[in-house]
């Protein structure tokens, strides 16, 4: 485990372009902020320094990959750039049909739209927010069952994206296949912190799946990250490459959703791919309908080779070493200066435990925003709030607000992106945000949707 700088893998690349940036005057960002509602997805990137919005479409491609884009080939069907994404998923996947789309969330909205009845449940780990809103805008119900673990933020278990496996069975026997159309685990788990699923966990539920006849699919984004983390924490893998790793993680599923923006390194792109020829027939009439024809499904050919370079490089190991290095060494700094934070870090991203960081604050103001925001004030960084503005939810019986668990803020680390003396400005600033903690202040809602109201939502410090 890196703790400092000089334990941190070596870099297995060198910079050959770059894009400027600078840090806007603390002017600025006060007149930034009020305008975008005190919410950062409302900020114009140029008025943020460190972006660490998020990990998705935020990769810096390779040469390879650039490359890849020039032998992009545009034909309406039979593209060659199909052809070689469809071979290294199927490589990595085994699964037979792949159906590329234009991003994530429209692969989940594929699958929903043609397995889901009103009223049926869909068991998760633990959802992730566009899942969730898919499962729910075709009226089912998204049930998250994360393992107890999961929602200890000081627990050092090293597999805490698990499913818990007895309420799964427990709740497959209660409702039966009828009202459970499939059973979804994401690796790593994204919404408590890009924790990592056991290979162990994931051959349990595909025991309980198979008891009560139920199929299971994976939302794929970081396969490779979990196949890592598998790697190091699950004694039977230690001498195993990670796409070793991962084929077999595939193997366990009958099917996957995947965002190309997570580990595919591109800046957009995603594929819905399973076994089930039935379902795949089914996706491919409504992928004509609303992406494209099944050979480029919403995305250019130059994309689609792109995805597929990707695809390769990310399960180069010195390089997952280094990137979840990264991670690390701002944890370690974290926990040198005792902030509380989510452990043990995750793959992709940094998360502070909001509720902890500013217990004057309480869930119905918002804590994680008004933690996310304050440090945007103070040095021009932007991560992204996970908690009551992203999750809260009213109860079904009494209308009541009803808060999350968890209250977070994460720093998503973009991949290949940001140098370690970056890095090192953020830990900076969150420590001397830190020392002032008592000064930050709630927020309340001026305006926002019913659903995925935290992309648009426009806030306002409590008076
Ligand atoms: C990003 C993400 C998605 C959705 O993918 P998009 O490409 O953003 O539409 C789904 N699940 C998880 C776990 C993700 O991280």
């Amino acid at each position: 485990m890196p703790n400092t700088i000089s334990d941190l893998p070596l870099e297995p690349f060198k910079i050959k372009v770059v894009e400027r940036i600078s840090l806007p005057p603390r002017e600025v960002r006060e007149r930034e902020l009020e305008a975008a509602g005190f919410n950062l997805f409302n900020l114009r990137s140029e008025a943020v320094y460190i972006d660490l919005l998020t990990d998705s479409g935020t990769s810096a491609m390779s040469d390879e990959q650039w490359a890849a884009m020039m032998r992009g080939d545009e034909s309406y069907a039979g593209s060659r750039n199909y052809y070689r994404l469809e071979a290294r998923v199927q490589e990595i996947t085994s699964y037979a049909h792949v159906i590329p789309t234009h991003q994530g969330r429209s692969a989940e909205s594929l699958l929903f739209s043609t397995v889901l009845k009103p009223g049926m449940y869909v068991p998760n780990n633990m959802h992730f927010d566009t899942t969730r809103a898919n499962v729910e805008a075709n009226n089912g119900n998204a049930v998250d069952m994360l393992c107890r673990e999961g929602f200890d933020m000081d627990s050092d278990f090293p597999f805490k994206g698990n499913m818990d496996v007895e309420r799964l069975d427990a709740f497959l026997a209660e409702h039966g296949r009828e009202a459970v159309p499939l059973v979804m685990i994401t690796v790593t788990c994204n919404s408590n912190g890009g924790q990592p699923v056991a290979m162990a966990n994931v051959r349990e539920v595909r025991k309980i799946c198979d008891a009560h006849g139920v199929p299971l699919f994976l939302d794929a984004c970081r396969f490779a990250e979990n196949s890592f983390l598998v790697r190091e924490r699950e004694e039977e893998f230690a001498d195993r490459s990670v796409k070793e790793i991962a084929q077999e993680l595939f193997s366990y599923a009958v099917g996957c959703t995947f965002s190309g923006k997570k580990d595919a390194l591109v800046n957009m792109g995603g594929f819905f791919a399973c076994n089930d020829d039935e379902l795949a027939r089914l996706l491919t009439e409504k992928l004509i309908l609303v992406e494209g024809f099944p050979t480029y499904g919403g995305l250019s050919g130059r994309d689609l080779e792109a995805m597929a370079q990707g695809l390769e490089e990310v399960l180069h190991e010195d390089y997952l070493a280094f990137r979840i290095g990264q991670v690390r060494m701002m944890a370690a700094a974290l926990e040198e200066a005792s902030i509380p934070h989510i452990k043990p870090a995750g793959g992709h991203a940094l998360y502070l435990d909001a509720k902890a960081f500013c217990p004057h604050i309480p869930p119905a103001q918002f804590p994680g925003q008004a933690l996310s925001t304050a440090l945007y004030l103070e040095a021009g960084i932007r991560s992204v709030e996970i908690g009551s503005l992203m999750f809260e939810q009213g109860d079904a019986d009494t209308g009541e607000a009803m808060h999350p668990e968890l209250e977070m803020v994460r720093f998503a680390i973009p991949r290949r992106v940001y140098t370690t003396r970056h890095l090192q400005y953020v830990v900076d600033a969150i420590i001397r945000l830190y020392e002032k903690r008592d000064s930050l202040c709630g927020l309340e809602i001026v305006s926002a949707p019913p659903r995925l109201r935290h992309f648009t939502a426009r806030l306002r410090p409590v008076q």
